[in-house]
């Protein structure tokens, strides 16, 4: 049987637009020391608007690029992805699909390879660019990703997200619980450091890879801590589960929602303090 306290901790979370999927994960968060979250989609909207096109390669022009660009994008389901594919007006056929997480999406477009992925993941293959206008564009902390054509990058994409309002509001009341607050993302440091100052949170990580985000939390978990992951993504799935609490953000994506204990299903990051405050208030009561 439900112990009588929880059942009614939990319809006042339906109540609430809280979706408590585990309730092991959900009881042990009264003990929450730290909280982490991703960046895009979670402490942001993940609306993504482009703002810059910028063509590297003279043979190819900022609609051609975009063109390109939208036609793999629009087989994926990442935040920038939605943006492009808004931004270009129409699209070629795409064959061999690939989506890479945490770096871009590749695929085969009029014979030719293509791809859109991150300036990281331009080091890892050993073909970065260095260009004056993407350094100024990375500066003003816009979020860029690169097209390459049978390995040659020949264009870059700038794009700008919006942070939530809620996201401020969340960190200083997590904080005031005397709980840790840092953000990881697998976007760059001058966008991290941007959100994180605007939000104020403790510390942050850019350039993290998926598989790199869930080694991060056992990291933090070998200190002793209580940790929960807050994430909307496909690349958040296993960091979400290897916290003590994955706390999913209800408009994320299918793999993310499947992988965390909590659901926030207004996408507010006040919801997350709220989850805390009521495992704190039902698990007193009971012992
Ligand atoms: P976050 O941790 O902020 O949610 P991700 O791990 O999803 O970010 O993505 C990290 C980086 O990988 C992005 O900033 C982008 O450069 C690149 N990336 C991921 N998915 C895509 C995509 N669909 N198209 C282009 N670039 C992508
Ligand atoms: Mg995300």
């Amino acid at each position: 049987a439900v112990p009588l306290v929880v059942a009614v901790s939990t319809s006042l979370s339906a109540r609430n637009g809280l979706l408590i999927r585990n309730r092991a994960s959900f009881e042990r968060s009264r003990n929450l020391d730290a909280i982490i979250f991703d960046k895009t989609g979670t402490l942001t909207e993940g609306k993504f608007g482009v703002t810059d096109t910028v063509s590297l390669n003279s043979e190819y022009t900022a609609d051609e690029i975009l063109k390109y660009a939208a036609s793999l994008e629009s087989y994926s389901e990442h935040p920038i992805a939605k943006g492009v594919v808004e931004s270009a007006k129409d699209r070629y056929d795409v064959e061999n699909f690939k989506s890479l997480p945490g770096r871009g999406v590749k695929g085969k477009i009029n014979q030719h390879d293509v791809m859109v992925v991150s300036q990281a993941y331009l080091k890892e293959i050993n073909n970065d660019v260095t260009d004056k206008s993407i350094e100024k564009l990375f500066s003003q902390g816009k979020t860029m990703v690169f097209l390459t054509v049978d390995n040659v990058v020949v264009g870059a994409i700038a794009l700008a997200d919006i942070i939530r309002e809620e996201s401020k509001e969340a960190v200083t009341n997590f904080k005031s619980m005397g709980i840790r607050c840092i953000m990881i993302t697998g976007d760059r440091k001058e966008v991290a450091e941007w959100v994180a100052k605007e939000v104020g949170v403790d510390q942050y990580y850019a350039e993290i890879l998926p598989e790199d985000k869930a080694i991060k939390i056992h990291e933090i978990q070998s200190e002793g801590l209580v940790v929960a992951m807050t994430g909307d993504g496909i690349n958040d799935a296993p960091a979400l589960a290897q916290a003590d609490l994955g706390i999913a953000i209800g408009a994320g994506t299918d793999v993310a929602i499947e992988a965390g204990d909590v659901v926030l299903v207004r996408s507010n990051p006040l919801d997350a303090v709220y989850i805390i405050k009521l495992a704190k208030s039902t698990y007193r009561k009971m012992f």
